[in-house]
């Protein structure tokens, strides 16, 4: 007997890298082995030396072939097993190592939009749909575009055994949202990446696209950001540490670094308008959504808890937003002696 294992990595294409796969057939028991791809058609390689590795890095389940199947998501290396330049995971491990003692977590709150053809789904042939307000966490088929595909995302997600903790309809239609986490950052990471192939991969069953563009409809409507929820054992203890945490994120040049590697086109998604702050201007509060970092109201009232970095956007690299916000936030916790 054989299984199929789904090989998936992350592609070279810039500004926003694309997911790639491809099958492998199994012998029955078999571990997955180190396997190989032709960078030179995913702008990882020239084509007179082109071929890259495979390195598989996490595994579950496949719940679109079921059975035995499984995906097999991957970190792709050159064929000395030197990381290639793609390869974002390489650069979170040593971070996540180092400040492993603070056991940073995250809940990456994940927003995508449906196209069908070149239109947001629910959006009509012509003209536009009536203006936002009723979209968000609505019901109905007025107001409510692609419920089926998503539902059947979640249940592949569960059935995965990835770390989903939520799901809702988003400002604008044809735009829904779903939570992974909190988890450790390789974790979340990977988990983020299998569920956005997984979204792809359920939506391509009913004919429909899904988008991680930032500011996916021009004009009055909103952008699709990746809210980015942080806390340390420090932060989940008490309120010094939180303030700490916020404060670095404001430090020096720290706000210009993270919002240069939060996604392509920041600039037209925090404008200061629809739930954001200006890309150029940090700011912190509580329950402050026109903030850069939000501290939720209930962590304002129990003083402990986490953070809600905003900026990040739909399209940003999971791999790099947890690295970037690990080494800002438990650097400046050590140092202040808040682990
Ligand atoms: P919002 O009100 O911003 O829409 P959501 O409910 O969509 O919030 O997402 C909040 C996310 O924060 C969830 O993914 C949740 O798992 C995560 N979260 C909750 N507690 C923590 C914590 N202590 N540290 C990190 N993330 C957390
Ligand atoms: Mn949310
Ligand atoms: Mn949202
Ligand atoms: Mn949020």
């Amino acid at each position: 007997m054989t299984f199929k294992a789904e090989y998936i990595w992350i592609d070279g294409t810039e500004p926003t890298a694309k997911l790639r796969s491809k099958t492998k057939i199994l012998a029955d028991g078999a571990e997955p082995p180190v396997w190989g791809f032709d960078g030179s058609s995913t702008n990882q390689a020239q084509g007179h030396s082109s071929d890259l590795v495979l390195q598989p890095v996490f595994r579950c389940p496949d719940p679109i072939r079921g059975g035995d199947h499984i995906l097999v998501l991957c970190e792709v290396l050159h064929t000395d097993m030197t990381p290639h330049p793609s390869n974002t995971r390489a650069l979170l491990r040593p971070v996540a190592e180092k400040f492993a003692g603070q056991e940073p977590v995250f809940g990456i709150e994940q927003e995508y939009t449906f196209f069908a053809g070149s239109r947001p789904l629910g959006f009509p042939e012509n003209g536009y749909p009536a203006p936002q307000g009723g979209y968000y966490c609505g019901v109905g088929a007025d107001e409510i575009f692609g419920r089926e595909i998503v539902e059947k995302h979640l249940d592949n997600c569960l059935a995965a055994g990835l770390g989903l903790s939520g799901i809702n309809a988003e400002v604008m239609p044809g735009q829904w949202e779903f939570q992974v986490g909190p988890l450790s950052p390789l974790e979340v990471s990977d988990h983020m990446w299998v569920a956005r192939w997984l979204l792809y991969r359920t939506a391509e069953e009913f004919g429909v696209s899904a988008t991680l563009d930032a500011k996916p409809a021009k004009g009055d409507w909103n952008g699709a950001g990746a809210h980015t929820n942080f806390s340390t054992r420090a932060m989940r203890e008490g309120y010094e540490p939180i303030i700490t945490a916020c404060e670095a994120l404001g430090d020096g040049d720290k706000p210009l670094v993270h919002v240069k590697n939060y996604g392509t086109g920041i600039e037209a998604r925090l404008t200061g308008l629809h739930e954001t702050a200006p890309w150029n201007e940090y700011s912190y509060g509580v329950s402050d959504r026109g903030a850069s970092v939000r501290i939720p109201w209930q962590v304002g009232v129990e003083k402990k808890g986490y953070i809600e970095d905003r900026r990040p956007n739909a399209n940003v690299d999971p791999y790099v937003v947890t690295r970037l916000m690990v080494d800002t936030c438990c650097s400046a916790l050590e140092k202040a002696g808040q682990v």
